[in-house]
C-alpha cells in the first residue's frame, strides 16, 4: 500500500537509492543523515540531519512522526545507530527493514588477512609496510600513530589534524575503477591494503586491483548487529513494504 511515512536511516549510496525507489512507489520518505560528512550526497525527498539522541530520541522521532517503518540503510560498520533502530521500532510498534548488501568473499587468487576489528587490523602489518588505508577518518588515528608504517590514506574529507609526512592524503569519492586503483598501488609501492568488508560494488575495484598484483589485503570484518528482517536491494525492501 502507497502512501506510507517511511523514515530511511541513511548515509549510503544504498539509501538514496531506496528513498528514490520508495518515492517511486507513492510513499513519502524522510532520510536521516548523523551529520558527519559536511557535503552528502544527498537523495530525493525530505531530509533531516543530525542524531537523534540515543535510542529514546529515535523512538520519539519515529512517533511523533507518525511513521509506518523504519529502514534502516546504513553503512554495514554502523552498528549503533542499528541497535537503537531496531529497539527504538519494536518500542513504537514498526516494522524494522534492514537494506544491506552481502559482504565480500575471497576468490582463490585472494590473500586476505581477516581481523575483527579495526584495532586489530593496525597490528598485523609487518615492520615498514606501505599501506593503502581506506577506512576512512574515524578510526586512522592508530594507523598513523605507527611510526613505521606509511601510504596513502583515502577519504572523502580532510582530517582534521596534519597526517605524518609518511602519509599521502587522497580526498576521493568512490566509485573508483581498477585502473585508476591499479595505479595508485602501483605508484606509491603500497604493500598492503586495508579495508572493512563494505561489500557491494561501489568500491570493489580496489580488490580486484590487489588481486591482480597479489598485494594482501587486511579484510576488518563486519561487527555484529541485532538480527532483522534484511534486504539486499532497494526494490526487495521496498515489496516486502507493501
Ligand atoms: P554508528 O556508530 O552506528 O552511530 C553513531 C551515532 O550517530 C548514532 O548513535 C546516532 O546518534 C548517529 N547516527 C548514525 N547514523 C545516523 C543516521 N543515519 N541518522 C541520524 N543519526 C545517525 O554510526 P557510524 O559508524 O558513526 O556512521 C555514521 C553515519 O555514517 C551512518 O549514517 C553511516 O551510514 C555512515 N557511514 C558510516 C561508515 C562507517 O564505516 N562506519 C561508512 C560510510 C558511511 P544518536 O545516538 O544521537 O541518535
Amino acid at each position: 500500500m502507497p502512501n506510507k511515512r517511511i523514515l530511511v536511516l541513511g548515509g549510503t549510496s544504498d539509501a538514496n537509492v531506496l528513498a528514490k525507489e520508495l518515492l517511486k512507489a507513492g510513499h513519502h520518505v524522510v532520510t536521516s543523515f548523523a551529520g558527519v560528512t559536511e557535503n552528502p550526497v544527498l537523495p530525493e525527498g525530505e531530509i533531516r540531519i543530525g542524531g537523534f539522541g540515543g535510542e529514546d530520541g529515535l523512538f520519539d522521532y519515529l512517533k511523533t512522526g507518525e511513521f509506518a517503518a523504519l529502514a534502516d540503510a546504513t553503512h554495514p560498520f554502523a552498528a549503533q545507530i542499528a541497535r537503537h533502530g531496531v529497539n527504538a521500532a519494536a518500542r513504537a510498534g514498526l516494522p524494522y527493514l534492514r537494506l544491506e548488501r552481502a559482504a565480500w568473499t575471497p576468490l582463490p587468487a585472494d590473500n586476505w588477512i581477516s581481523v575483527p576489528t579495526t584495532e586489530a587490523a593496525v597490528a598485523v602489518f609487518p615492520d615498514a609496510a606501505r599501506v593503502f588505508l581506506t577506512i576512512g577518518r574515524k578510526e586512522i588515528a592508530a594507523f598513523l600513530a605507527r611510526e613505521d608504517l606509511g601510504g596513502v590514506a583515502r577519504m572523502i574529507e580532510k582530517l582534521p589534524f596534519e597526517p605524518p609526512s609518511r602519509w599521502a592524503l587522497v580526498l576521493a569519492r568512490a566509485p573508483f575503477s581498477v585502473e585508476a586503483e591499479r595505479e595508485l598501488l602501483v605508484q606509491h609501492k603500497i604493500t598492503h591494503l586495508v579495508t572493512k568488508n563494505a561489500g557491494g560494488k561501489l568500491t570493489v575495484a580496489k580488490l580486484i586491483a590487489a588481486r591482480g598484483l597479489r598485494i594482501p589485503v587486511v579484510m576488518i570484518a563486519r561487527p555484529p548487529k541485532p538480527p532483522a528482517q534484511t534486504f539486499g536491494s532497494a526494490p526487495a525492501l521496498v515489496a516486502a513494504l507493501a
